[in-house]
């Protein structure tokens, strides 16, 4: 019988807590840790505390808590232990604990899925949400291109990213959406561990059905999630890395089919909780003709977002400062993103005028010579009011299928388009056949 994950994990924190020596050096190498009031505590103690609660749920001091609550994923911590625990894991399992405890967070995959469907029906045709969130029959496929589920909200990215695989001529197969979620909302945010387990490995089963050598990740979370926190707890017969490493592997082949120079200054926004990705990101702009990368500047956190650096707001309020700053003081026209959390994050800085925000797959699209996806959600975003963004959404909320009033849109709108699950309207989407994006069991 496989190990459930409450097992996994159990046996993942009793590990970590008889490895850990509370020294405290991953407090002390971490950047959000000023910014989550130590109340005095030294970082032994705040290491020692999250170790006791591993070993022995020795309840968390309350500035434990505000550390392990605050974690942004960055991974400073890692290379700061000298006894080759990985400090990233321990809080997470930390933090899973107490969201197992205290499950301050019910139903909120289903409100986030339901935000997600909602977000695909207004940006996309039936056809076009078919092609990105409809279940493939199972097929021999060498690559499963894993879209996650949040980055649906912005679709644009998704398309880009499958017209330069099709520039590549991959044989590949898209898994993706609420009915492919990682596991990672029941398990680390709504205290349902052994659902997240379950819904961890249906989704390893679907991209098993591919039988793939290769399973493409564009979501980091799902990659931190999959390939850290779950890494021993799943057997799998197919390498998982985020796409772009992928990309910059075959980094030759694709500059051979930059066909359209692309004559602009840009400063690309990185994270150094992966900064592999935004070293690869970085190696695919330098790749194309005419475009100056003038700066990268790598914020703290894995990703912008909710369960990235939105986790220590003051800081990211700083760096999102800074980048912005930067853009501004090189005179660079276009601020570059990475995922989606951080395009909707930066999106609508675009209103000041000063540059535009594109993400490296619109410039990558182009320089394929080919048309970058049009970013509908942007669009979205820097419409004037909401009644414009009423108007801009309606026609394809009816093409597939959900008939909501003005009024409606207009009260829940602005909390969709936040990024972040929707607490309203659970039942609008009882039975529309074309927003099929289903919910795993
Ligand atoms: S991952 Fe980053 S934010 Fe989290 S504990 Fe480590 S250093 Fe701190
Ligand atoms: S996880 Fe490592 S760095 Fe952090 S307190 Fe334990 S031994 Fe020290």
């Amino acid at each position: 019988m496989s190990t459930s994950l409450k097992e996994y994990f159990a046996a993942e924190a009793e590990a970590i807590a008889g490895r850990c020596t509370a020294c405290g050096a991953c407090h002390a190498a971490c950047p959000v840790a000023p910014f989550a009031d130590p109340g005095g505590a030294s970082s032994a103690e705040l290491a020692g505390s999250v170790r006791c609660y591993l070993a022995d749920a020795t309840p968390l001091s309350a500035a434990a808590a505000r550390w392990t609550e605050s974690c942004n994923g960055c991974g400073d911590c890692i290379p700061a232990c000298p006894e080759a625990v990985n400090p990233r894991q321990m809080l997470i399992l930390a933090l899973t604990q107490g969201a197992r405890a205290k499950s301050e967070t019910p139903q909120l995959f289903r409100r986030m899925s339901r935000a997600i469907k909602m977000m695909l029906a207004m940006q996309l045709e039936p056809e076009e949400l078919r092609r990105l969130a409809a279940p493939r029959a199972a097929r021999q496929a060498p690559v499963v291109f894993y879209t996650g589920c949040n980055a649906l909200r912005t679709p644009h990215l998704l398309f880009n990213t499958m017209a330069v695989l099709d520039a590549l001529a991959v044989d590949y197969e898209v898994v993706g959406g609420p009915s492919a979620c990682c596991g990672v909302i029941h398990t680390k945010w709504q205290g349902e561990i052994e659902t997240g387990g379950r819904v961890a490995r249906n989704t390893l089963a679907r991209f098993a059905d591919f039988t793939p050598e290769k399973v493409l990740n564009w979501c980091p979370t799902c990659q931190l999630h999959l390939t850290e926190s779950l890494a021993n707890f799943h057997a799998s017969s197919f390498d998982m890395n985020h796409v772009t490493e992928f990309l910059v592997a075959r980094l030759e082949g694709l500059a051979g089919k930059f066909v359209r120079p692309i004559p602009r200054r840009v400063v690309l926004h990185a994270h150094t909780g992966y900064r592999n990705v935004g070293e690869a990101v970085a190696r695919l702009l330098q790749a194309i003709p005419g475009l100056d990368l003038v700066e990268t500047v790598y914020e703290s956190g894995y990703t912008c977002g909710g369960s990235g650096c939105g986790r220590a707001p003051a800081l990211q309020a700083k760096e999102h400062g800074h980048l912005l700053d930067r853009v501004a003081a090189t005179g660079a026209d276009a601020l570059v993103t990475l995922y989606h959390g951080c395009h909707g994050a930066f999106a609508a800085s675009e209103a000041g005028g000063r540059h535009q925000v594109l993400n490296f797959t619109d410039l990558l699209v182009e320089a394929l010579g080919l048309e970058p996806y049009e970013d509908r959600n942007k669009h979205l975003r820097l419409a004037a009011d909401l009644d414009m963004m009423i108007a801009e959404a309606q026609p394809y909320l009816r093409a597939n299928g959900l008939d909501l009033s003005d009024a409606w849109l207009r009260q829940w709108l602005p909390e969709i388009m936040a990024q972040k699950e929707f607490k309203g309207g659970l039942d609008c989407f009882a039975a529309h056949p074309h927003v099929s994006a289903g919910e795993p069991a």
